[in-house]
């Protein structure tokens, strides 16, 4: 059979290998080496070596893959926001700070009572009590929806940074190995 002469990859020194041998360890340095063939040469490269790129490239795989995944997260927060903004200016929740909002809805809503039972004093017709009762009520209705949303807005938020942080952590935990 033919041998081959390599150098070994790792301390220089000339080897003999049989023509189809894959992998040989180095009598001098005792490396494990993967002997590789191109048409008009041939050599030899550290196993140990290949497997640690290999390792390298699986992490760092994991690192963009764990950007990708804040990257993505921050985008569908910020649509969120986008759309939530857009909602509070053309919707019926009160703008600026929703508990602020129901205070203002209650403070409204008592002076609709108070009009109604004050024109009910006066003997007014039905009327003049029904309709600020009813903007009362509608008033009081949005008021309560409007701290609803602004729990539900922030329960959402609160969420994202939790799951962000997450991400963060296991990020720089990659980036530390
Ligand atoms: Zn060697």
């Amino acid at each position: 059979m033919e041998t081959l002469s390599v150098r070994c990859n790792h301390c220089g020194a000339p080897l003999q290998v049989a023509e189809n041998t894959r992998f040989v360890t180095c009598q001098f340095c005792q490396s494990s080496l993967e002997v590789k063939r191109t048409d008009n040469s041939i050599f030899t490269e550290e196993v140990a070596k290949i497997a640690a790129n290999t390792g390298k490239m699986a992490e760092s795989l994991e690192v963009i893959t764990v950007q990708n995944e804040i990257e993505r997260l921050d985008r569908e927060w910020g649509i969120e926001q986008a759309e939530s903004m857009v909602q509070g200016r053309n919707g019926p929740r009160p703008p600026g700070n929703p508990t602020f909002g129901l205070a203002f809805a209650i403070f409204f809503a008592v002076v609709c009572f108070g009009m109604a039972s004050f024109s009910s004093s006066f003997g007014a017709p039905g009327i003049f009590q029904l309709v600020p009762i009813g903007m009362g009520l509608f008033v009081l209705v949005a008021g309560v929806m409007g701290v609803a949303n602004g729990q539900t807005r922030e329960t959402a938020h609160s969420h994202y940074q939790q799951r962000r942080a997450e991400l963060t952590r296991e990020l720089e935990a990659l980036k530390q190995k």
